[in-house]
């Protein structure tokens, strides 16, 4: 009874914002009429997920950190250029910084001249304003992250519905082992161009791609030092670079640097390893599930991303 009687509460006290939201989620003018305390209530991914357009009004900004922030003035990278094209494109989320949206150009016609790489196909970057989503991606947030697929583009320009339906190609076999009937060298040299950007800070790759580039890479191998392991992985690689000039409260992180200079010793026998892989402790079967956090508010992001949310 008294059970039912809080959740009946809990309800009423969540009604309104919802109610506001279900109307204005695509609309900042909307958002831009309620109070400030009513707009943090409201769950950031829903907000930030409903955006369709960037701010107008807004100079090009990432604000607040990678995986809690959100973006000003994003710009979009076309769906089309003479080296890449954007998949998924019902997501909507190939926003980003102008820095990146720069980036992943020039990488893209770069890779083309220089690598042997047909072009990039683009996964996500960001939503039009960044910010939480309703789906996929801790990180994404600030507009200075991007997917990029480890399958290089087609001689064709791909259909929409192709966009949506067709998969990357897995360039591993497990979580060891690389399948050389995928990988090539061109894949590595494109690896290391990316990384080897000043504005880059990390790429991710699944741990067995890592210590492929470790074999591979002759010469000067600082920039192995910036190809981090991480789960995932396997079929695209994902780029982030450093808080571009000018966004002044935007976090970056501690500079990615491996004992060695590389990672290719301690770090990736770690990768490679059982330790990241296997669970700590083994669930227990009559254990009740965990109580799911709760969303996450507006009020957890920075409170300039509640100007974001709200400017033309
Ligand atoms: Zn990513």
């Amino acid at each position: 009874m008294l059970r039912s009687l809080l959740v009946a509460a809990m309800l009423c006290l969540t009604l309104p914002a919802a109610a506001a939201l279900a109307q204005s989620e695509e609309d900042a003018a909307a958002l831009a009429a309620m109070s400030d305390k009513s707009l943090s209530k409201l769950p950031a991914k829903k907000v930030f997920g409903g955006q369709k357009l960037p701010t107008r009004s807004m100079k090009a900004r990432a604000i607040g950190s990678y995986a809690k922030g959100c973006m000003a003035g994003g710009k979009a990278l076309a769906v089309d250029g003479p080296a890449w094209q954007v998949m998924r494109l019902s997501r909507n989320r190939n926003w980003g910084h102008p820095k990146l949206v720069a980036l992943v150009e020039r990488l893209a016609i770069e890779a083309k001249e220089k690598d042997g790489w047909n072009g990039l196909l683009v996964g996500d970057l960001a939503q039009p304003r960044g910010g939480p989503m309703l789906s996929g991606h801790a990180s994404h947030q600030v507009g200075l992250d991007a997917d990029v697929w480890l399958t290089p583009m087609p001689n064709r320009t791909l259909t929409r519905r192709e966009r949506e339906d067709i998969s990357a190609k897995l360039v591993v076999k497990d979580r060891q082992t690389m399948d050389y009937k995928v990988w090539t060298e061109a894949h590595a040299r494109l690896l290391k161009r990316a990384a080897s950007y000043d504005e880059v800070a990390r790429l991710f790759v699944h741990p067995p791609i890592k210590a492929e580039l470790c074999k591979w890479a002759t010469g000067d191998r600082a920039w192995l030092g910036k190809v981090r392991p991480y789960y995932g992985h396997n079929y695209h690689f994902h780029i982030r670079i450093n808080c571009p000039a000018g966004s002044t409260t935007c976090k970056n992180q501690a500079p990615a640097r491996p004992k060695d200079g590389t990672g290719c010793g301690e770090e990736l026998a770690y990768w490679m390893g059982d330790v990241p892989w296997v669970p700590k402790k083994k669930p227990d079967p009559n254990a009740k599930p965990p109580k799911p956090a709760p969303p996450l508010t507006l009020a957890a992001l920075p409170a300039e991303c509640r100007a974001v949310v709200t400017a033309e």
